[in-house]
């Protein structure tokens, strides 16, 4: 590990940030294109440490951080400028520092969108379920509706938090049908589903044996995608997987997020000579150790 002092500084903010997978992510990233940087994860106490923070970052000329839970939203406060999508959605994830200046992306629903397209996946005009109705959900469904999907179904143990999500993709996307059930009214949910998307925790370590909804009740026709990584086969993408479904883990999106947050610090890395399959390989295979 050569650190000298040309190495750039990146790193994560969040609070908690000990399982991040970001640090081994973007390590690799710079290794395998080799480039004189590392990144590092903080964990940062409350806001008020948060507000200096970013002024500290700044005054470094850190070219880049990313921000994760709590702050993604807080974030917005100390930034110059926001991307028009992030604005949309109403929080950060990816920031990029040009001469002290401070722009803020979203590049979760990209990651997530890209993970389909990866594996020739079209969702136009097609159904789509999500389970949640929280940030990632925000995120995933505005870009499916960017994609031209044809109905999103958001199904939400809150259903006032699942109407707030309608209400924001109908007033972006009017043409998307959109409707909400709760979660527990499982046996009024719409069976002929073609893309399910399973955007909240449950499921998640330490509870590995909770799922979200059962698989059993859809067709063969549906994708089953789960957003969670950890671990890397929930429960949900197991017995879809037993039925012998289609299925996407929390994997994909998590890395390609962080390709694009690399592609808004870095472009240069960004051309064909880039094998990013190669990288994202190597990413999992360090993940399954
Ligand atoms: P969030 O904003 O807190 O939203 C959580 C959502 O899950 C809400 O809709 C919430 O419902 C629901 N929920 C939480 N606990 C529940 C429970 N016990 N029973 C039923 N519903 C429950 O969180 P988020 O940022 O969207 O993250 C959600 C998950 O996605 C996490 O597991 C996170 O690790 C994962 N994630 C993965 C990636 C990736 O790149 N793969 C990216 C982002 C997030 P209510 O509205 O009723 O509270």
């Amino acid at each position: 590990m050569k650190i000298d002092s040309d190495t750039k500084l990146y790193c994560l903010i969040g609070n908690p940030i000990s399982k991040s997978l970001s640090p081994l992510i973007h390590n690799s990233i710079f290794e395998y294109n080799s480039i004189n940087a590392k990144y590092l994860a903080f964990n940062i106490d409350n806001s008020a440490a948060l507000e200096k923070v970013v002024h500290g970052l700044r005054a470094l000329k850190v070219k880049g951080f990313n921000v994760t839970m709590p702050y993604k939203i807080e974030i917005m406060r100390y930034l110059d400028e926001i991307d028009e999508k992030a604005k949309i959605l109403g929080a950060i994830n990816t920031v990029l520092n040009i001469d002290g200046k401070l722009i803020g992306f979203n590049t979760d629903g990209d990651g997530f969108i890209k993970s389909l397209k990866d594996k020739e996946i079209d969702i136009k005009g097609k159904k789509a379920l999500l389970v949640g109705a929280g940030g990632a959900a925000h995120s995933i469904a505005v870009s499916l509706a960017y994609e031209g999907i044809k109905e999103i179904i958001i199904v939400n143990r809150n259903i006032q938090n699942a109407h707030k999500l309608q209400k924001l993709i109908k007033s972006i996307y009017p043409n998307v049908h959109v409707r909400c059930y709760k979660l527990e009214q499982e046996e009024d949910i719409p069976k002929d589903i073609e893309l399910l998307v399973n955007t909240t925790p449950i499921g998640m370590y330490p509870n590995i044996e909770d799922i979200p909804i059962s698989p059993s009740r859809f067709n063969s026709r549906t994708l089953f995608y789960d957003i969670i990584y950890k671990p890397l086969n929930t429960k949900f993408i197991l017995e879809a997987g037993e039925l012998g479904y289609e299925t996407i883990n929390g994997i994909d999106m998590l890395i390609n997020q962080a390709i694009y947050s690399q592609e808004i610090w870095n472009k240069e890395l960004f051309d064909e000579k880039t094998d990013w399959l190669y990288i994202k390989d190597k990413i999992i295979s360090q993940i399954e150790k």
